[in-house]
């Protein structure tokens, strides 16, 4: 049985009044909801102040990005020990816009992977295909080689989430039909088993995210192999977040 994951990515978003305010809507709204495990991802600046917004709460905290170098000189760069150190407990690896807008590919994304484990971080990686790559027939290619240049059977499995996120589906409204998430990540659950074996495959989620609101994210949790969401745009608004943790909660107990 997998506890969904409901994972907010708040993106370049948020002063501190406007995080301490958006925390403060979650915690009221989520209450006691059970099943389900609820992660904020905001900016960096955002860590420390948002570990204390969320103590006490079962909401856990994580980051956007890290970079694969334990220290040294790498102006404006944070390591996974830092991230550890603000109460970081997982860390967005591979995100689209990381890939598509700072140019980065499979072997850096590999070697953050390991950071992040070294550092006993959780990652989220990140994968999907463009529109084009969707209208060419390629999906299950993309997503393979996305796979496979980056995991491998060394990589602690326990520590790892992953993310389909199809990139036409992120922030542009168009969200990918319960059956079209569903496909890829049965397909996705398949390389999980290829790499690390079926018992870890049926033990490790597997998100989708791509325009999840309040409207679609019951019928997308209802699918076997979708077991909870990368929300960016939603997750700004705690009446919205919540209600897609709720359906989330709702579809864990059915
Ligand atoms: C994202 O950035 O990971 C994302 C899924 O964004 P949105 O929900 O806004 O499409």
């Amino acid at each position: 049985m997998r506890t969904p994951l409901i994972a907010g990515n708040w993106k370049m978003h948020k002063t501190l009044a406007e995080a301490r305010e958006l925390v403060a809507g979650i915690r009221d709204g989520i209450g006691d909801v059970a099943g389900v495990e609820v992660l904020i991802c905001p900016p960096f600046t955002l860590l420390f102040p948002m570990a204390k917004a969320v103590a006490g709460s079962t909401i856990l905290l994580g980051a956007q990005n890290v970079h694969e170098e334990p220290q040294g000189a790498f102006t404006g760069e944070v390591s996974a020990t830092m991230l550890k150190d603000t109460g970081c407990t997982h860390v967005i690896i591979g995100h689209s816009e990381r890939r598509q807008l700072f140019h980065e590919a499979g072997d850096r994304l590999a070697k953050k992977l390991r950071a992040a484990a070294a550092a006993g971080l959780t990652a989220i990686y990140c994968v999907g295909e463009t529109l084009e790559e969707r209208e060419a027939g390629q999906t299950h290619e993309v997503v393979a080689r996305q796979w496979d240049e980056v995991v491998d059977a060394d990589l602690p499995v326990d520590r790892l989430v992953i993310a389909y996120e199809p990139v036409w589906a992120i922030g542009t409204g168009r969200t990918a039909t319960p059956d079209q998430a569903q496909d890829v990540h049965a397909f996705i659950r398949g390389k999980l088993a290829g790499t690390f074996g079926e018992g870890a495959a049926a033990a490790t989620r597997i998100l989708y995210g791509g325009s999840v609101k309040p409207g679609n994210a019951a019928a997308l949790a209802a699918q076997r192999d979708i077991d909870g969401a990368l929300v960016g745009g939603a997750c700004l608004v705690a009446a919205d977040f919540t209600a897609i943790i709720a359906a989330a909660s709702a579809a864990s107990a059915a």
